[in-house]
Order: structure tokens, then sequence, then C-alpha cells
């Protein structure tokens, strides 16, 4: 029997329509290159949106065209979210910060029509302006006055073309499956793969990061959403803030100036923000080192990289704020797992909930996720036995653009049973904890046995002068690999092989007890903010452990 409800499509200008009717008040504030403090309400947003479709249409762009944007969190980046994916076309952000030739690579890989850009990115694409095939336009984002002088000839002013476009446009419907954004993954690996978001995937994600365990996202919350539009959605605050009327206060390229996100924090009344933990030790830092409090923030979100336990107890301590945990990738929108207190948990120590706050965090409704071992059979959920995780739902990709999307296909990243694969190795407690214990590539396999090396760089980051570290594993004659641990000191600070050594032994196992320990001024860093483990094993190609 078929059902008699309306088949509504999931449309992203559905949330636009949504938040200019119920909460056409709620501002936008943001740090632009050309201006420090921006701010619009969600009116007078929806309306240059409406505009902003009229330039696409205008400039000659059309249903399913690649949009390219190369820009930081602002509300011109917001208006290019809703007016390309609302109109039909797929926003396809990209990380200005990667290296130019894969920057060119993706700009070519998606068929970029139109580029949208800050004024900052103009001379990366002067330099790569005899290598962009199929690019019409570029638009710069920004007003008349700031225009910069450039030798491209395709160049555009972003307030000069709304200005010269009406409000008035009807946001199309169709279907909810077709292709509004598209993010590539930085590629460690290979080349950069693009993962396509469809309206669905998108709105059914923002719903779901609006949950009270997942974001708590409300009308009387404000958000500084730090992680970046141009990597994954910015984790879906943009769909999620203006579809329950979140105030948004986004920093534009001020992203990892500790200044900044206090001046904007204190000044906005900004309640939640969330980011990489790179950014939180440099929020933190600044605090400390300028005396400086956040008193309105009650809640940080964290993900990308394992957060270290130093940032959950300096936020507890020093500003009574809750750090909240997730884990997620480009390829699962990227909500999978987020900390949530369960039932029981309520009479736990600090300690007992740290300890939990440095999980993953649990599975949101929508992920479903497995851990398996080397033959595909499922692994018990005991908190010990950890294999590679794989995971499926609504809003996971399953397969990438241009690549072959059949399940088993060696370019496709869905296995045969339809689990897609994320690369990374875990355990789940019997609570639904997800541990995240390393990514597959980065397992250091010693004499049969795996080792974690983020448990070792936990544990060495708890090291009262170590500021950062980073483990490999290295060739070792009698063990296959063994790990190496290279640390940065705090500033100011020396440190020495055997007291790094002593620190850790009662805190890993002896197998994980790393066998030497380098250090060095600077760990190399992805343009995501993840140390750069592929760039460590490149510098450390020759080196050999003083018994090997
Ligand atoms: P990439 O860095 O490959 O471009 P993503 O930005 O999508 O890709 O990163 C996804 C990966 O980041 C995950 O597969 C996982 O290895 C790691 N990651 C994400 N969140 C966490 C977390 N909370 N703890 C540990 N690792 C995480």
């Amino acid at each position: 029997m078929h059902a008699l409800m309306m088949n509504t499509p999931l449309m992203i200008s559905s949330i636009l329509k949504h938040a200019e009717r119920n909460f056409p008040e709620v501002e936008m504030v943001s740090v632009t290159v050309d201006q420090s403090r921006h701010r619009q309400n969600n009116r007078a947003f929806a309306s240059r949106c409406r505009q902003l479709a009229n330039v696409l249409e205008s400039l000659g762009a059309g249903f399913g065209d690649r949009i390219g944007t190369l820009a930081w969190n602002d509300f011109r980046h917001m208006e290019l979210y809703y007016a390309v994916s609302g109109s039909g076309m797929v926003c396809h952000t990209i990380n200005p910060k990667l290296f130019p030739e894969q920057v060119a690579y993706i700009i070519n890989h998606a068929e970029d029509k139109i580029l949208f850009v800050d004024v900052l990115v103009v001379p990366l694409l002067e330099a790569l302006k005899d290598h962009l095939k199929q690019v019409e336009t570029i638009v710069v984002l920004t007003d008349k006055s700031h225009m910069p002088e450039s030798s491209l000839t395709n160049l555009q002013c972003y307030e000069e073309l709304l200005d010269a476009h009406p409000d008035t446009y009807e946001w199309p419907q169709f279907d909810e499956n077709t292709a509004c954004g598209m993010c590539y993954t930085s590629g460690t690996t290979g080349n950069p793969k693009g993962v396509v978001y469809s309206h669905r995937s998108t709105v059914l994600h923002a719903l779901a990061g609006a949950l009270p365990d997942v974001t708590g996202a409300s009308n009387m919350q404000t958000s500084l959403p730090v992680v970046p539009m141009f990597h994954v959605n910015a984790w879906g605050a943009p769909y999620a803030a203006l579809m329950v009327g979140t105030k948004l206060v986004l920093p534009g390229p001020k992203m990892a100036d500790g200044e900044t996100l206090h001046d904007l924090m204190t000044s906005e009344q900004v309640t939640v923000s969330s980011g990489v933990p790179t950014i939180w030790m440099a929020l933190l830092d600044y605090l400390e080192g300028n005396q400086k409090t956040v008193p309105s923030l009650s809640r940080v979100h964290v993900g990308g990289a394992a957060c270290p336990r130093v940032i959950i107890e300096r936020f507890r301590e020093q500003h009574d704020c809750e750090v909240v945990q997730g884990w997620g990738m480009t390829e699962t929108s990227p909500l999978g797992t987020v900390y949530a207190m369960k039932r029981g948990m309520e009479g736990f120590s600090e300690e007992e909930v740290t300890d939990l706050q440095l999980l993953q965090g649990r599975g949101v409704f929508g992920i479903e996720m497995r851990i398996v071992d080397e033959n595909n059979s499922e692994l018990p959920w005991d908190g010990s036995a950890s294999g590679a995780l794989k995971v499926k739902g609504p809003w996971v990709a399953k397969g990438y653009y241009g690549l072959s999307d059949v399940p088993g296909h060696e370019e496709c990243p869905v296995d045969k049973d339809g689990w897609f694969n994320t690369g990374d190795v875990a355990a789940i407690t019997p609570d639904g904890f997800l541990q995240i214990t390393d990514r597959t590539k980065d397992v250091i396999k010693s004499g049969g046995e795996w080792i974690s090396s983020i448990e070792i760089e936990n544990a060495a980051v708890n090291h009262p002068d170590i500021a950062e570290a980073a483990v490999i594993g290295r060739y070792h004659p009698k063990w296959t690999e063994r790990p190496l641990l290279i640390a940065v000191a705090q500033p100011g600070k020396s440190l020495q092989k055997s007291a790094v050594l002593e620190f850790l032994t009662d805190k890993l196992h002896k197998m994980a007890l790393p066998d030497d320990v380098v250090f060095t001024d600077e760990l190399p860093h992805t343009a995501t903010g993840k140390i750069n483990k592929l760039g460590l094993r490149e510098t450390y190609k020759g080196y050999k452990f003083p018994d090997a």
C-alpha cells in the first residue's frame, strides 16, 4: 500500500525560504578582507541570494554547471552556498591553501565554469591562468573600491554584479538527488577525489546536525564556525544554522588568529564554536598569554583529528566550556559520530567524563557503523577489538566524481556489501563510543602486531613540555616497523629523549614505546591543518633506528 503523504523534495532553497520567513531579523556577522565587521540579517541575505541567482544566469551558467569558490568564511561565501545550489548548479568549494598544481587539477577536473574568489586568492589565479581550461569568468568577492589590479582579463566585481540585478527570483524545484555541492578530499595518496553532495543528503545531514545531542543548534545560539567553508561545508553549519535560526559569526580569513576569535566571541556573545584541534590550541594559548576569557562560550566542537586531553581540560578549567568531539570525513558530509553523555553517566567524575570526551563520540542516527577484521568479518563492540571502520547512510558518498561507483570496483570506496571503507582503524565500546586508533595507512605493523600511532601521539602531547608530536613507522630489521616519535618542544623548553621515554613508560604498552625520539622545530601540516604524515615519511625516509 502506498502512503498518502506529500513527496516534497528536500531542497536547499527550502532552508533559505524558511529562514527568511521565520528568522528574518537574525543576524549574520562576518569579517571580510575589505571589512572588519559586516552585518546583515537573514532578510537582506535572502534578497542578495536571489540577486546572485540572477547574476549566475546572466553569466551564462545553467543547471548542473559547476561553480567554484576559493574563499574564507563570510557572508558572500554563504550567499554562494545558497544561490548556486538553490538554482540547480553545483557549489564546488576549493581550498585555496592547497598546492597551486592541486588547485588547478581540481578546477579542471570538476570543469568549473565560473570561479568566485576572495581578493587574497587573485595572485594564485594569475599564476594558474594558463592552466585553467574551462573557466570563463572569475568574480572577485569584493566591492568596486577594493578590486585588485590584475593581469587577468576575465575579472568581474561581485558587488557591482549584484547591484546590477533584481532580487526577484523563484527558486526552482527539482529532483532532491541532484548534485548541490562538491568538495575534493585532500588526497594524501594520489590525486584529489571529488565528493558530490546532493540536496537530499545535505538537508538530511543538516537535520541530524541540529539534533540536541549532536550540536544542539537553536535560535538562541550564536555560532562561530572556525572550520572553513572550503572544507566539507564547514561541517554543515551554514545549513543547520539557517534551519533553526542560529546567529552565525564568520571569521573570514582570520581563522587561526586568537585575537580576532576572542574579539568576535566576546563582542558577538558567541555560545558555540567548531574547529580542528590546532585552532583551539592557538586560541587557548592566546587567552592564557593575554589573561583573557570567553565567558559566553559554553560549547566547543572539535573534530578532523584526535583531540588532545589538554584542550578538554583547559577549556573546562579555565573557561567553564565543554568540549564535544566528533568524527567524520569529507565523504561522510562529515557527520559520523559525536560525543554525548548517556543515561547512567550522570554521576561520573570529571576524570571519567574526560576519558569519554577523548573518544570520537557515538553514532548519529542515519549513520550505521561496523568494524571488521582482515577477512571482513564483523568485530564485537567490546572496546578492545579494533579493525577497519566501515559506515553507510544517506549522507555517505557512494563513489567519487568521474570514477566508478560500482560497489567492489577498485575505484569505488564502497565494498560489495554496500559499506563505505573509511580508511580508519577503530574500536567501539559496548556503549557505542567510537575510538579511532589510527588510519589504515598510518598503523605501525611491528612483528605482526598493530601499533596505533595516535595512541602514542596522544600520550606524548600530554608531556607538559611537548607542543606537538607525530609518530610514524620506520623500517626495523627485526620487527619490520617500529614507531619513531617526532616532537616539537613548547617555546623556551628543551627536551631530552630519555626524559620523554621515561614519561611514556607507564602510559603505553611496552610494544608501543617508541624506539627513538627526535626533535624538530616544526611539524609539516596539510592544508586542512592535520599533521602531514606523508611529508614526515619523506623527510625521515633514510632514517635508521640506533639499534638497527
Ligand atoms: P583528508 O584529511 O583525507 O582530506 P578529511 O578531512 O575528510 O580527509 O579527514 C577525515 C579523516 O580525519 C578521518 O578519516 C579520520 O582519520 C580523521 N579524523 C576526523 N575526525 C577525527 C577525530 N575526532 N579523531 C581522530 N581522527 C579524526
